[in-house]
């Protein structure tokens, strides 16, 4: 099942890795004012899982060395959604797991990922009201619409990129599926990026 790689460390290190690459590319670029970035990273108490790897406890950020703009750049992430507190994965997971028709139950769901019922619909109704209105989601569903049917979000999306694969080991398959949705995903994922068109 999608939750049991969750509970594998050697997953959360994997999207750490890919938050790196992600840091790395993105620490490159200069401000807009011509300063160079600096690492300013930010301080994150994530929940959501047991035994986070010691670098979860940062978000990766960038801010100008320029006296006068010290303009913040924050690069997208696979492993942080905005300003949740929650990981991605968790927050994408729990709402798809209450989809479809083996749907779990909220209480089940609270126990395993330590969240409580509040917080999980809320999680529900930001993939409800919220996402379907934003400019990257009414972007990227024409482009995704003739590949993929939409019934329910997040569980639509789940499905369409963690699709099996029988060659493969089902571990690897998983893993990479999330690799692909947690990267389409990643552009909202820094502040204004509800708002931003992908191309
Ligand atoms: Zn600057």
């Amino acid at each position: 099942m999608y939750h049991e790689l969750l509970r594998d460390a050697s997953f959360w290190q994997f999207l750490f890795s890919i938050d790196q690459d992600l840091a790395k590319t993105a620490g490159k670029q200069t401000c807009p004012c011509g300063g160079r970035l600096h690492c300013a990273n930010y301080p994150r108490k994530p929940r959501g899982a047991a035994d986070l790897p010691e670098q979860y406890r940062s978000r990766f950020s960038f801010c100008c060395d320029r006296d006068g703009c010290r303009k913040r750049m924050t690069p997208p992430s696979v492993r942080f959604l905005g300003r949740k507190v929650y990981l991605g994965a968790v927050v994408i997971l729990v709402s798809a797991m209450q989809q479809g028709p083996s749907a779990w139950r909220v209480h089940e769901l609270s126990k395993l990922f330590d969240a409580d019922r509040r917080t999980i619909s809320r999680w529900q109704a930001f993939w409800r009201d919220h996402f379907p209105q934003t400019v990257f989601w009414k972007d990227a569903l024409a482009r995704l619409v003739p590949v993929v049917q939409i019934i329910a979000l997040p569980l639509s999306l789940l499905e369409a990129f963690l699709r099996k694969n029988d060659e493969n080991d089902e571990n690897d398959d998983l893993r990479d599926g999330w690799e692909r949705l947690l990267l389409f995903l990643s552009p909202i994922t820094i502040t204004g990026g509800l708002k931003i068109k992908i191309s």
